[in-house]
């Protein structure tokens, strides 16, 4: 792998009292170009701009995906990446859905793992602060016709970002727009499943909502996801999720959620989770808590599902809830204060 430095770090100049999320990015970047039927050689270059062709391929034809994953400062002083691999393995698997070509464990895992090593002063030791990572994948061809680009470039960046502001959460139940359908792409991180998720998520947001809960696409009458992130209940004890399926995206934040679960000894159940089922006990008091799950927020709680004309609220659960009960207990695991039984921190 080829490495060039910049001369001088910005890190000193960042304020990490006052940080924008996704807008700073740290000193360096992986680089990575498929050509000619093969990846090149990684490098890590100082991030800046790149000068790209009107005629860009991913512009008009929206080859394009991307991961989201974080590394963090431990209580030791050294820094671990959350997960790493299963962001590699879901990144091919949005590649292959849209038609881009596989990257090797070896270019992302290492070309991550060097990546962080080079920018580790970026991440501060202060736990509400982490490193976000976004790998990306984007076809790079200079031609516009609708066929598969034969060029790509593979690049990671990474910014860092403070506790994630997620508040107050209201959501309302979607029973127009969809985000994906059987056969399409919604497991998969491309891009244009975020472009097209736009226009309907302003609509909700001018109703005074934060965020919408997708259904599914044929009537409507399932819970699929909450906004960018899964989403789960607790309805008599059970925690509910809907099942991984071709429409649901299967985020790295719920499978830990579960497992954390399962092992705690709570019954979980991923199985479809009807709208009418969720409205019916929130009206019974069954409902004790809605949250949604991924990287940036991590655990984002519900306080509201609107419905139709109808607000619904959804009774705080303070400490003693199990979000905020996962939610410590996932920023113990990363921070190296609670045991990596899973063995999910890479350390860099
Ligand atoms: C990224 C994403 C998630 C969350 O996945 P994590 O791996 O937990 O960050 C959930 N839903 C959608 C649609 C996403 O794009």
């Amino acid at each position: 792998m080829k490495i060039t430095k910049i001369s001088k770090s910005r890190q000193p100049d960042v304020d990490y009292a006052d940080l924008p999320f996704g807008k700073i990015f740290s000193d360096h970047m992986l680089w990575c170009e498929y050509k000619n039927g093969k990846w090149g050689e990684p490098h890590i270059k100082p991030y800046g701009k790149i000068e790209v062709s009107p005629a860009l391929h991913t512009l008009h034809y929206g080859q394009a995906i991307f991961e989201g994953q974080k590394a963090y400062r431990m209580a030791d002083g050294r820094v671990g990446v959350f997960r790493a691999h299963d962001n590699f393995l879901r990144l091919n698997k949005s590649a292959e859905r849209m038609c881009i070509p596989q990257v090797s464990e070896e270019i992302f895992m290492k070309g991550l793992t060097e990546l962080i090593k080079l920018d580790k002063d970026w991440v501060p030791k202060d736990e509400s602060i982490s490193l976000y990572i976004r790998p990306f994948m984007y076809g790079s061809s200079e031609f516009i016709a609708a066929r598969p680009s034969e060029e790509y470039v593979f690049c990671i960046l990474t910014s860092p970002v403070g506790a994630y502001y997620s508040g107050d959460v209201k959501v309302y139940i979607e029973e127009r727009f969809v985000r994906s359908a059987d056969g399409g792409v919604g497991y998969a991180k491309a891009a244009g499943n975020y472009g097209g998720s736009f226009y309907p998520a302003k609509k909700i947001q001018e109703k005074g909502y934060t965020q919408i809960i997708w259904t599914d696409h044929r009537n409507h009458e399932l819970i699929e996801e909450s906004g960018t992130m899964n989403i789960a209940f607790m309805i008599d004890g059970v925690l509910r999720t809907p099942p991984l399926s071709e429409r649901i995206l299967a985020g790295i934040t719920r499978d830990s959620v579960l497992t954390i679960a399962r092992d705690w000894g709570i019954e979980v159940q991923e199985a479809p989770v009807r709208v009418s089922e969720v409205i019916e006990a929130i009206e019974k008091g069954k409902l004790t808590e809605a949250f949604g799950m991924g990287t940036a927020a991590v655990i984002s709680p519900i306080s509201v599902i609107g419905f139709r004309e109808r607000d619904y609220a959804i009774p705080a659960q303070g400490s003693d809830g199990f979000a905020v009960k996962v939610k410590s207990h996932l920023a113990g695991i990363r921070s190296g204060r609670i045991a990596d039984k899973y063995g999910w921190m890479t350390i860099v």
